[in-house]
């Protein structure tokens, strides 16, 4: 459920989304408020003037945060982002140990108003070689 409060930091989150349009990159944007309501850092789309596939707020905030915050602080924080995270971003920020995701947009959402739809998964095979991948691992998790 989402407040009063939540909605002012999603309409920033639109804002920094508007902010990468202007800039030439898809139309994406979020910003991390800390436990007390500041804000912590934001970010927007710049996939297209850094040539970075990879260049989603989300994920930018997730680095950031993973570098720069305490588990402790991490864990206290909301990101407010503009469309709901795509699967990339998602894994970043389970790693990245923030404690909560607003958004204004739903993947569904996006995907019907973009020209095409989402991206195709990449087909995945496996699980293969079950023993040789498993040693380094196993040794990697013993020390
Ligand atoms: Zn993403």
């Amino acid at each position: 459920m989402t407040t009063t409060a939540d909605e002012g930091f999603l309409r920033r989150a639109i804002e920094l989304a508007a902010t990468a349009d202007k800039s030439g990159n898809p139309p994406f944007g979020s910003l991390l408020a800390g436990p007390d309501g500041t804000v912590l850092a934001e970010d927007h789309n710049t996939s297209v003037t850094d040539n970075d596939i990879t260049a989603h707020p989300e994920l930018k905030l997730a680095r950031w945060a993973a570098a720069n915050l305490t588990p402790d602080v991490a864990a206290g924080t909301t990101m407010y982002t503009s469309c709901q995270p795509c699967r990339m971003c998602s894994g970043a920020l389970e790693r990245s140990g923030l404690g909560r995701v607003v958004y204004a947009l739903s993947g569904d959402q996006l995907n019907a108003l973009k020209p095409g739809g989402g991206f195709a998964p990449v087909p995945e095979d496996g699980p293969a070689l079950y023993d040789e991948g498993r040693a380094v691992v196993e040794n990697y998790y013993k020390s």
